[in-house]
């Protein structure tokens, strides 16, 4: 079969772009059988430079940088592009715009698994950027589904968590309780499910956690850019 070879801009963090590769090879080899495993290359950058444009608002030098990584995977065979970062979709236009192969828009194939799920209205948990900024709840207000984001407070406190533990590796049991707490409270205020809308919460959060339909973006997307490659 022609198998095609998936692009995968990784390193934001590398700890979430782990379970990416563990994912989309898990996923061929359920598909396929065998020892069949996925044709894949991952382009992992420093990270620390992204933060550091984050941070400062530097989003443009950001998709550039991000952009340039877009076309050296093309230039080393990818047929598609994969950004292993909700974030970062920021930034997916100008990344997409670099490139003559598809990128798999992370929001998109979210929403697909959440109208599949018969979800109008759900919960975003994810960095400040995310949660708070338009380029990622417009994608889903675009496909009819209404977002709730947490409380002012509270997302400060996820961000942290994000960046100061999970990015680094750090699991800890007081910030699954807050995070499962979050979630909770996203549910008693009418979602009917909630988005893990950052690629490291499944690191700390999992199903087994909460009663909460939860949507885990690193397994939708991975698993979506594994079946996309077999098509
Ligand atoms: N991996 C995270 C995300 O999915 C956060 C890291 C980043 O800022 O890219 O948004």
């Amino acid at each position: 079969m022609d198998m095609k070879a998936i692009g995968l801009i990784g390193g934001m963090s590398w700890e979430s772009t782990v379970h990416y590769y563990e994912i989309i090879n898990r996923t061929v080899a359920r598909e396929l059988g065998g020892h069949h495993s996925a044709r894949c290359l991952l382009y992992s950058v420093d990270f620390q430079p992204i933060v550091d444009c984050q941070q400062a608002g530097r989003w443009e030098e950001a998709g550039r940088a991000l952009a340039d990584v877009a076309k050296r995977l093309e230039g080393a065979g990818a047929d598609c592009i994969v950004i292993c970062t909700n974030t970062m979709h920021k930034v997916a236009d100008q990344i997409a715009a670099a490139v003559g192969i598809p990128l798999l828009h992370i929001a998109e194939v979210t929403a697909d698994e959440l109208l599949a799920a018969g979800i109008k209205k759900v919960g975003l948990t994810g960095t400040k950027y995310t949660m708070q900024q338009d380029f990622y709840k417009e994608k889903l207000a675009g496909r009819g589904i209404e977002v709730l984001a947490p409380e002012e407070g509270v997302m400060d406190r996820l961000n942290a968590i994000i960046f100061d533990e999970l990015c680094l590796g750090v699991i800890k049991e007081e910030s699954r309780a807050y995070f499962v707490a979050a979630i909770e409270d996203l549910s008693a205020r009418g979602a009917q499910g909630v988005i893990l809308g950052c690629t490291e919460i499944g690191m700390l959060v999992g199903q087994k956690d909460t009663q909460t339909p939860l949507f885990d973006t690193t397994e939708i997307h991975a698993r979506r850019a594994a079946l996309l490659a077999l098509r």
